[in-house]
């Protein structure tokens, strides 16, 4: 077999798909999903526009460990301005990043109509803005904003802007399909004709799912040549979204056509992984995942019971297209458990607890796991909660501490209209708790900016001595949902946390009240910690 050809994959996640209507990446959240994008093996990760707002500018204001090259993006430098006279440019050019991917019109129309300036400044805006991260030391990407109505129009300039970059020493060059209009063939030809003029191999792909089709434009792009794929996690993006990185990558490993010919970073291994990456995903925005999303979704490999059931037992390939388990999906019968079962031995296994798969504790652990899914639980995404139970039900966890009690105060001191501001008030939190150390009782209190907050400042302010082992835990984030079961709507409390050797880990608790699903995911939190401190029981 021939080698097979490089094609790198750029995700936009954080800077495009931060446009998607309701979505708002805190620092935190951008933080982690930069990690998960990282370990699942992405080629290109942005990480937004510093400079256009706050959270942009502190992500890029220090080095980032990564595998990935990080890029910041950013405008090319605004006509009639030089390099050093330009705000923007200048904060992109500061950005912690190792290369800075730039946009730049390509469609005459908007270069004179939008930019209202001439196609000749347009041209030495890019050259100039390319030759100035150039000088930085940084790889440089420019993406041809509107390239395909661009090169329709007037494919010359489209050409021009693209062939100003390149020249200039840009990496990649990337055709946009912005407004996402433009039909398969139609990339397919043009980008075929741009790889004439520039190799393939510096030629990428951006494309926008207004017609329900940017997954097939990346990939007619890819036929024609270009050798970058630019797209999203879930597809996320204003308006339909982007291309779908969770659907181009299982196809472009899993389908011959493409697997035989490319070769990407995200190996076998890390493939498995893309499940929980994308529900991850939406667990992090607090979204329902899509059910019928392609290659992840819960119901794409769930086959109704009945003879396609029986089929499928006896040879999955007659009714599935891929295998389930190489995206870390599984396969859904209504008549086995087969396909959880395995998912459970894999997850043992990963966590290091070696069990026989025939121990009768594997099929009563999955019985509770399911039993506590189906009241709300998520071990896919809580895989500290997943692994406390599994210890427990294979006996290993140790008792290291009780609370007997706690208590939980919520106060609003008004000013009761003698005060000049009548509507300033005060609302004061404080709880209490008892905890049992061996045959030590301690009891600490503590004051918080909410009921959450005070309960775990006073749970973890003494554990005696087990205080040393929680000394470097954090909760790094804290997340509720309201799960609607049936007649009760019970709530789901989501809490990662983080330690002293950069570890991060999720717990769950789930109730009808939001104190005790709290209470819940806070112990497992510290739970997990000791049991991954080795403290003693
Ligand atoms: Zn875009």
């Amino acid at each position: 077999m021939a080698a097979r050809v490089r094609l790198y994959l750029f995700d936009t996640t954080l800077r495009d798909g931060a446009q998607t209507n309701g979505v708002d990446f805190t620092l935190i959240d951008k933080l982690a999903i930069i990690r998960m994008l990282d370990e699942l093996g992405i080629d290109y990760i942005e990480g937004g526009y510093p400079g256009a707002n706050p959270t942009d500018t502190q992500l890029f204001s220090e080095p980032r460990m990564l595998h990935t090259t990080f890029t910041a993006f950013g405008m090319v430098r605004r006509p009639g301005r030089s390099t050093s006279n330009d705000v923007g440019l200048g904060a992109l050019l500061d950005a912690k990043a190792a290369a800075i991917c730039f946009v730049a019109k390509s469609w005459d129309y908007h270069v004179r109509v939008a930019l209202e300036t001439t196609l000749d400044e347009n041209l030495a805006s890019i050259r100039d803005s390319v030759r100035a991260a150039k000088a930085k030391g940084r790889e440089v990407l420019l993406d041809c904003e509107h390239f395909f109505d661009g090169y329709k129009a007037n494919p010359a300039y489209a050409l021009a802007c693209a062939l100003a970059a390149y020249e200039e020493g840009a990496s990649w060059v990337v055709l946009c399909d912005t407004n996402g209009g433009t039909l398969p063939h139609e990339v397919e030809a043009i980008v075929a004709e741009v790889v004439k003029r520039i190799p393939g191999d510096h030629v990428g792909i951006h494309a926008h799912n207004d017609t329900d089709q940017a997954v097939a434009n990346s990939f007619a792009a890819v036929r024609a040549g270009a050798r970058q794929i630019q797209g999203t996690l879930n597809g996320l993006g204003e308006r339909c979204g982007n291309a779908n990185l969770v659907s181009i990558i299982p196809t472009l490993k899993l389908k011959p056509e493409y697997a035989e010919k490319f070769e990407i970073g995200v190996s076998d291994e890390k493939l498995k992984k893309l499940a929980y990456v994308s529900h991850a995903l939406d667990e992090r925005l607090n979204r329902s995942p899509n059910r019928h999303a392609p290659y992840v979704g819960e119901s794409a490999f769930a086959t109704k019971a009945g003879i396609h059931a029986s089929a499928i037992m006896k040879d999955p390939a007659t009714y599935e297209h891929v295998e389930p388990e190489a995206v870390g999906n599984r396969r859904k019968l209504l008549i086995s458990d087969q396909g959880g079962r395995s998912n459970v031995l894999a997850e043992l296994e990963r966590i290091g607890l070696k069990v026989d798969k025939n121990d009768q504790r594997v099929a009563r652990l999955l019985d509770e796991v399911k039993a506590r899914e189906a009241i709300g639980y998520a071990y896919e995404t809580a895989d500290a909660s997943f692994e406390l139970l599994a210890r427990r039900m294979l006996g290993t966890v140790p008792k290291f501490f009780d609370v007997s009690y706690f208590d939980v105060k919520v106060e609003q001191r008004g000013q009761d209209g003698q005060g000049k501001n009548e509507s300033v008030h005060e609302v004061l939190t404080t709880a209490v708790v008892k905890v049992k150390v061996g045959d030590e009782t301690l009891i600490s209190a503590a004051e918080g900016n909410g009921p959450v907050n005070a309960l775990d400042v006073a749970l973890r302010k003494d554990l005696g001595k087990y205080q040393k082992f929680i000394e470097g835990l954090k909760l790094t984030d804290y997340r509720v949902r309201i799960l609607n079961s049936g007649t009760e709507a019970v709530t789901r409390v989501l809490i990662e946390s983080e330690d002293e050797t950069g570890d991060h880990w999720t717990t769950v608790g789930v109730s009808p009240n939001i104190i005790d699903a709290s209470f819940q995911a806070l112990m497992d939190s510290i739970v997990y910690k000791l049991v991954k401190a080795g403290a003693p029981a």
